[in-house]
């Protein structure tokens, strides 16, 4: 039978080691496991890929460990805007969200701009009157509220900083969400969701809603979901750089991923990382941070649940 597969991520640029005790390594790969094994269970009953990501993604925006969904970092003025992304590598449709507030998930509204709209790409207040002629309930304030995320805006909320989870001067580096998948049918999709930076304002938007930056799928080479200094991300095309580099170059999508990764996007300057999965189910999840929250299984029987190198 042929070989499917999923993998996801929660951040690339994790807690520096001395921070991260063994309860909470313990939390982070409970909630990882968690969204792996949903996901993977889509792919088992024969379901199709983009269903897979999508259902996966959700699990990790409602973990308030992982900056998305609940648990997604303060902007400026102290709300949340979160960006989100998804993408079918079999059709090449595609839905993104950004600046949203009040949605518990937006991958699914993403998905939503996908299927029940004329676009693509929907963002701030319009965006917001999409999800409410969908009936999305709107959460308060309260539902994305997380001390931990509190305490980190509360520290250079009246400055001109704004902290990426991937910093190396910072100590608390939680990331953006993500997933791809390979379903039976050889079908691939990918699927990323964010809070983006901490103390962001001006209406900041990352790689993550950003078809081909931070997502990209396509059947004829893989799908991907980045993670990272989103500004350098956007500036490579990093998702579309590791198709290209497939496409163009016939690389497997391991040396692709990593040729971006370890390469493209270190000259220009950025950090983070990505994962990624071809149509035979293969994976790839490389970083150039200390760690990245990643998870992979497939039909083959191996299983990766991993935070360090
Ligand atoms: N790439 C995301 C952004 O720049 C941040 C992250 O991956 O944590 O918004």
């Amino acid at each position: 039978m042929k070989t499917y597969a999923i993998a996801i991520h929660g951040g690339a640029g994790t807690l520096v080691k001395g921070m991260m005790t063994p309860e909470l390594e313990t939390r982070y790969k409970k909630d990882l496991k968690l969204a792996l094994e949903a996901g993977y269970s889509v792919l088992e009953k024969n379901g199709t890929a983009i269903d897979a990501v999508e259902t996966a993604v959700k699990i990790l925006e409602d973990s308030p460990l992982f900056n998305a969904g609940k648990g997604a970092v303060f902007t400026a003025n102290g709300s949340h805007e979160m960006d989100a992304s998804i993408m079918d590598g079999n059709t090449l449709n595609a839905g993104g969200v950004s600046l949203v507030s009040g949605i518990k998930n937006p991958i699914s509204l993403a998905r939503d701009v996908m299927e029940k709209s004329e676009h693509v790409f929907l963002a701030g207040e319009g965006a917001m009157t999409f999800a409410q002629e969908l009936n999305y309930t709107i959460e308060d304030a309260d539902y994305f509220y997380d001390e931990f995320r509190h305490q980190q805006w509360l520290e250079i909320k009246d400055t001109d900083a704004f902290q990426l989870d991937h910093s190396t001067k910072k100590d608390a580096k939680f990331g953006t969400v993500g997933a791809v998948a390979c379903d039976q049918n050889g079908d691939i999709a990918a699927a990323t969701s964010t809070g983006g930076m901490t103390n962001k304002k001006w209406g900041r938007v990352g790689d993550s809603p950003m078809i081909g930056a931070g997502n990209y799928a396509n059947n004829k080479t893989c799908a991907v979901s980045c993670t990272g200094s989103g500004e350098f991300f956007i500036r490579g095309v990093v998702a579309y750089d590791v198709a290209c580099l497939m496409e163009h170059k016939g690389w497997s999508v391991k040396k692709a991923s990593e040729e971006v990764i370890h390469h493209r996007i270190m000259e220009l300057g950025g950090d983070g990382g990505l994962i990624a999965v071809d149509r035979e189910g293969r994976v790839a999840m490389p970083f150039n941070t200390e760690g990245m929250y990643r998870a992979s299984k497939t039909s083959d029987g191996e299983e990766i649940i991993a935070i360090y190198k």
